[in-house]
């Protein structure tokens, strides 16, 4: 059986959920679910990130050790996975047992790998707390975070150092030659032209900070909580014998650390580096980046109570392209959902029905076949495209049966009529089966055997 094994970002434990983690978690599972859907043993790895200085922060002010802190919150972003239907193969998190032992693991095996210095490096720098990590001079201002307005704490310590620059030109090859596919292929090409100005050694270990792993081979340091989540991938992947990973889904923030830091880990180590590294992009709420100070955060919550969970799972993937820019505004997503959601395929579904409970209609062909337009544009993660494709046929259905006017046509006419529809409504639901898995399932409960109408798929939103 071939195997398909996707992530997203294991998310920070202390972040409220928003409409951006929402949006790369659907994807991850609508590609998961394809996969599984044509056949192949595919799993879905995220998780929750609960290392590092910020949790150490957050935990004082509640008066709480790290780990009762972050028990107390990790199964925040847990709970909003399981209403969004995220069929996770696991949800990880980084202080699991098999977790730290698996870091501790790896690190040793890096540093016996000469990978990593045999004593630690003196480091000066600047730290934000609120990025978890070392600030260049471009990303502050008057000395304070861009985006976080603090101040960085200045900081000089012992740390490891990975020796990131050994590892350039066999980063170069990988990437160039796609062996390590990094897309948008823009993204790959910024990510080639950073090689070529140079990799620096990285400080992997922090001697000031108390919560993270131990490393193996000097416990008065701690992993840098980034290199320490990076490597949940590797956990759950080795332990179920299915690494590499075909997809790492991730914001294109985050996209240098998942193309360079951890493939040059994993070389250091001689392990297989990951298949595909997509980054998507960013968004922004009618213009403005979404921000706390603004109060236009979109949280995964409102959307599922406005459109329900196929609905929330729609109307973000159908947007825009994936990968690309875009911009959400409610307007937009009622607009969206009231044209192809209730209008659409409800309206389509609901008319057919009705016909054919008029007559005993009964479906006897039942085909399960992919379509193979909408199996590639989800192969590209196309998402917004392979949905184009299944609402042309959508649309194709509605007009065909507005010019032959079934309700005017004699049983025998009628049932052949609803006989090739039904055959189109069922291959329809299939391909909307990883977006929509509800809905996609009611349809074909309903069009298998005797059809009865039932109940609008997709209420109006005024
Ligand atoms: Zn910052």
């Amino acid at each position: 059986m071939n195997k398909y094994y996707a992530t997203t970002p294991i998310y920070y434990v202390n972040d409220v959920p928003h409409i951006g983690h929402t949006y790369t978690t659907i994807a991850a599972d609508v590609i998961t679910r394809f996969y599984k859907q044509i056949g192949y043993d595919a799993r879905l790895l995220t998780g929750a990130d609960e290392h590092g200085a910020k949790i150490e922060e957050a935990a004082k002010k509640h008066n709480l050790k790290p780990q009762q802190y972050v028990d107390q919150i990790s199964s925040e972003f847990k709970q909003i996975w399981d209403k969004l239907n995220i069929n996770y193969s696991r949800f990880i998190r980084t202080t699991d047992e098999d977790h730290i032992k698996i870091v501790q693991g790896f690190l040793q095996k890096m540093y016996e790998n000469d990978a990593i210095d045999q004593n630690p490096r003196l480091y000066k720098g600047l730290y934000c707390v609120g990025h978890e990590k070392f600030m260049s001079p471009e990303e502050l201002t008057d000395g304070v975070c861009s985006e976080h307005k603090t101040k960085p704490i200045e900081y000089a310590e012992e740390n490891y150092y990975f020796k990131l620059s050994k590892f350039q030109d066999q980063l170069e090859t990988l990437i160039s030659s796609d062996e390590i596919n990094v897309r948008p292929i823009a993204r790959k090409n910024e990510v080639l032209g950073k090689i070529k100005q140079g990799l620096e050694d990285i400080s992997i270990s922090r001697a000031s900070l108390e919560w993270g792993i131990p490393l193996p081979f000097d416990n008065k340091h701690t992993v840098y909580v980034w290199i320490d989540a990076l490597i949940n991938y590797y956990t759950y992947g080795k332990e179920k014998g299915i690494w590499p990973a075909d997809l790492h889904l991730v914001g294109k923030d985050i996209l240098w650390f998942h193309s360079i830091i951890w493939p040059a880990m994993l070389l250091s180590i001689n392990e297989e580096t990951p298949k595909q590294v997509f980054a998507h992009g960013f968004f922004t709420i009618n213009g403005q980046k979404m921000s706390k100070t603004i109060g236009n955060v979109i949280k995964p919550e409102e959307l599922i109570t406005k459109y329900g969970v196929d609905g929330t799972r729609y109307v973000l993937l159908s947007a825009f392209p994936f990968g690309e820019d875009g911009d959400f505004s409610w307007e937009y997503l009622d607009r969206s959902f009231n044209a192809d959601l209730a209008n659409g395929l409800g309206n389509l579904i609901a008319r057919i029905a009705k016909l054919a409970e008029k007559v005993n209609f009964k479906v006897t062909e039942t085909t399960e076949i992919f379509d193979p337009l909408v199996s590639q544009k989800l192969k590209e993660l196309k998402f917004s495209e392979a949905l184009t494709f299944i609402w042309q046929d959508i649309a194709a259905l509605d007009k065909k049966i507005n010019e032959v006017q079934p309700w005017k046509l004699e049983t025998a006419e009628l049932t052949e009529f609803l006989s090739e529809s039904s055959i189109k409504i069922r291959s329809i639901a299939l391909s909307l089966k990883p977006f929509l898995p509800e809905t996609a399932e009611k349809i074909l409960t309903q069009f298998s055997g005797e059809v009865k109408s039932g109940p609008s798929l997709f209420p109006r939103i005024r």
